[in-house]
């Protein structure tokens, strides 16, 4: 820490990259204050894996980094490199907090701790640290000289000053978490480029369509495909934008769960282009491997009613609506079922159009894609490089990465280096 002096570090915002951000610079020597808007830390990461809280994902970081888009995993690359899951995962377990890997990678804390208990944890060391926590405290903008950031004024009107401002405010979902998109409007004022805002991570709100009703609200399917197509001139099957395999719950308004959020941003981003929603019920198979189960089950139950066989592949509430969409008659015998009714029923479990999609909610999702361009911050220290001095991490950045603990390990890996760097006396380089 040799060329490390008492430095007055500002931190706006107490989420996730915030509170790193603040922990990191505090124990490189500085002075920080961190100020959240809310009357408590973490708010955001209080709900996150619906109140479990899916930490960051195991693996090697350059693996981690993958996840995201090509050009978010460049812009990563120094962040992941020096701050990575275990190094989170240490300051955690070091506070007593066992943590557990699922099958699929991702790792969340021991039960019966959840997000909460995350939450105590990371105030604890951020306060152990000696970070002056300030709750209720609503920044209205930030204070710039000369292209340098100088401090932050708050709501009331009063200023706080600083050599360097970590900006950590998050994204706009969610917004009763605190996060109503600040910072974006902050950063397009000084003359950053914020790339468009669209929703990831979210669900997916289906037009009225025959294919799909409102009551099936709270059927799920385990371990299916959706598909997300563009829509042709004939108003038909278009060419694929995303898939995602993974589990699905029908809701009121369309489809939620893991495979909605993996398609979510893809559909978003075509806005205004139509996407349709399609869904293969059995992706290990192809189509001929599931007619020859269908052959045989017909052999093995010539007396058994097409309705029961939909019944053993689908959820009991979706087999009228399947029959419907393949042109089946539920009474229908076994042996009876002829081979081109078949055929569509193998259509319909593989490419079952659900509909086109009304709109991805932006409040309802994850995350926010777009945000702070990445090449107007420099990804060794988070610092603009518009405004120097003032430093960004988290979710005002252009980053959205897929489910499973990608965002929080973002989050974490980008507040610690704002905070390090932000500690530190200015690079002249
Ligand atoms: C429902 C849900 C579930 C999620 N689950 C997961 C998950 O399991 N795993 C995962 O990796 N990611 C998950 N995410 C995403 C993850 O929570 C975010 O990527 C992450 O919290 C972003 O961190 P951040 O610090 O940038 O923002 P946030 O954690 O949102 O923190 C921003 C903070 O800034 C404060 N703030 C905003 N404006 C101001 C202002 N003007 N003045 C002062 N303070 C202000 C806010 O109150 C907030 O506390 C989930 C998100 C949601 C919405």
């Amino acid at each position: 820490m040799d060329d490390v002096t008492q430095r007055k570090v500002v931190v706006v915002g107490g989420g996730a990259a915030g509170m790193l951000a603040a922990w990191a610079a505090a124990k490189a020597g500085a002075h920080v204050t961190l100020l959240e808007k809310m009357e408590r830390l973490g708010t955001k990461i209080l709900i996150s894996g619906g109140g479990k809280c899916n930490l960051c994902h195991a693996g090697p970081m350059d693996d981690v980094r993958n996840k995201f888009r090509h050009n978010e995993a460049n812009f990563l690359r120094n962040a992941f490199r020096v701050f990575t899951n275990d190094d989170y995962l240490k300051l955690l377990t070091d506070k007593g907090l066992e943590v557990y890997t699922r099958p699929d990678g991702r790792i969340f804390p021991e039960p019966p701790a959840d997000a909460k208990d995350v939450v105590e944890v990371m105030e604890a060391i951020v306060r152990e640290a000696g970070v002056n926590v300030v709750l209720g405290a609503k920044i209205h903008g930030v204070l710039v000289t000369n292209d340098k950031a100088i401090g932050v004024e708050m709501d009331d009107g009063s200023r706080i000053g600083a050599d360097a401002l970590i900006i950590a405010v998050g994204g706009s979902s969610y917004p009763l978490t605190g996060c109503t998109g600040d910072g974006w409007k902050w950063m397009a004022s000084l003359g950053h480029t914020v790339v468009p805002l669209t929703a990831a991570l979210a669900p997916l709100y289906l037009e009225e369509s025959p294919n799909w009703a409102a009551d099936w609200s709270g059927v799920s399917l385990r371990d299916c495909v959706l598909r997300a197509r563009a829509v042709n001139a004939q108003g038909d099957k278009g060419k694929e934008r995303m898939r995602w395999r993974g589990d699905m719950l029908f809701t009121h308004k369309g489809i939620s769960g893991p495979v909605s959020l993996g398609v979510a941003r893809e559909i978003a981003e075509a806005w205004p282009e139509s996407s349709l929603a399609e869904v293969d019920l059995f992706p290990d198979m192809r189509e001929d491997q599931l007619r020859e189960e269908i052959d045989k089950w017909c052999l093995n139950y010539p007396r058994r009613s097409v309705g029961a066989l939909l019944e053993s592949v689908a959820p009991a509430r979706l087999a009228r609506p399947i029959a419907r969409v393949a042109m089946l008659d539920m009474e229908v015998k076994g042996a009876y079922f002829i081979a081109k009714a078949r055929q569509r029923l193998v259509v319909a479990l593989k490419g079952w159009v659900l509909g086109k999609v009304r709109a991805v909610p932006l409040e309802r999702g994850e995350v926010v894609a777009g945000g702070v361009a990445l090449g107007e911050v420099d990804n060794r220290t988070m610092m603009s490089r518009k405004i120097s001095e003032l430093y960004l991490c988290g979710e005002i950045l252009d980053i959205a990465g897929p489910v499973g603990g990608y965002n929080l390990q973002a989050a974490w890996s980008t507040g610690f280096v704002a905070g390090q760097a932000a500690a530190a006396l200015p690079r002249t380089d």
